[in-house]
């Protein structure tokens, strides 16, 4: 489910929400949307045109697609998918901080990943730095989302943490799976914790097997 689009369209007026038409699963957002990247211009204002469009994919994970259709985003930036569609985050990171009990949270997507990403664009462009840092796309990008989650800073030890809460339960007096030789209650007991709370075991272990087919397939 997704909700909020009628405070989307309050919020922004200049967006328009298209039902989607039966036999077809898309319902479209449309319309134009200001940044204002004051930080970066205090004179710049930017105007923008994109659509995005709403599909479910099996039948409980929905994606929001967006494309930017000003063309001002073109693929020489390193943030667009190759289908054109933006790259806003890790597919995990946007579920989580924005799916409430009500649904996928439009709103919330909008102004946490939506307006950071062209407020991002506009200020690579005048500066050639990300103000909120980049996530590297692939594998490492996901394992990157990870290591937040687990604040652990070695990529090795946040898989071994991923793989072991995908797969089974944990218990405090285990040894801890990042192989510290200490029990879990004494290592990383405090971010297993907060993944089983935040997270979906679904998503971990779908994560999970993302990253080590790529490292089957690229690596070795
Ligand atoms: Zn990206
Ligand atoms: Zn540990």
């Amino acid at each position: 489910m997704i909700c909020n689009v009628d405070k989307l369209i309050n919020k922004y007026p200049t967006l328009h929400y298209t039902r989607s038409p039966p036999n077809c699963n898309f319902d479209v957002i449309e319309g134009n949307f200001i940044v204002n990247a004051t930080p970066v211009d205090l004179s710049s204002t930017c105007y923008w045109t994109f659509q995005f469009t709403r599909r479910c994919i099996l039948t409980k994970i929905l994606l929001l697609l967006i494309k930017e259709t000003s063309g001002k985003v073109n693929s020489t930036f390193p943030h667009v998918n190759p289908n054109g569609t933006l790259c806003l985050a890790v597919e995990t990171e946007i579920l989580t901080e924005c799916t409430t009990s009500q649904g996928f949270d439009v709103l919330m997507w909008f102004d946490k990943f939506v307006l950071p990403f062209f407020y991002s664009f506009e200020y690579y462009k005048a500066n050639k730095l990300y103000p909120f840092g980049e996530r590297r796309h692939g594998a490492v990008g996901i394992l990157e989302f990870y290591q937040e989650i687990f604040r652990e800073n070695d990529a090795q030890k946040a898989l071994a943490l991923l793989k072991y809460i995908a797969h089974g339960r944990c218990r405090g007096h285990l040894s801890c799976p990042c192989g510290s030789g200490k029990r879990i209650r004494k290592c990383h007991s405090k971010a297993i914790w907060n993944a089983q709370v935040t997270l979906s075991k679904v998503r971990m272990l779908r994560d999970y097997n993302l990253i080590m087919h790529e490292k089957e397939n690229y690596y070795e």
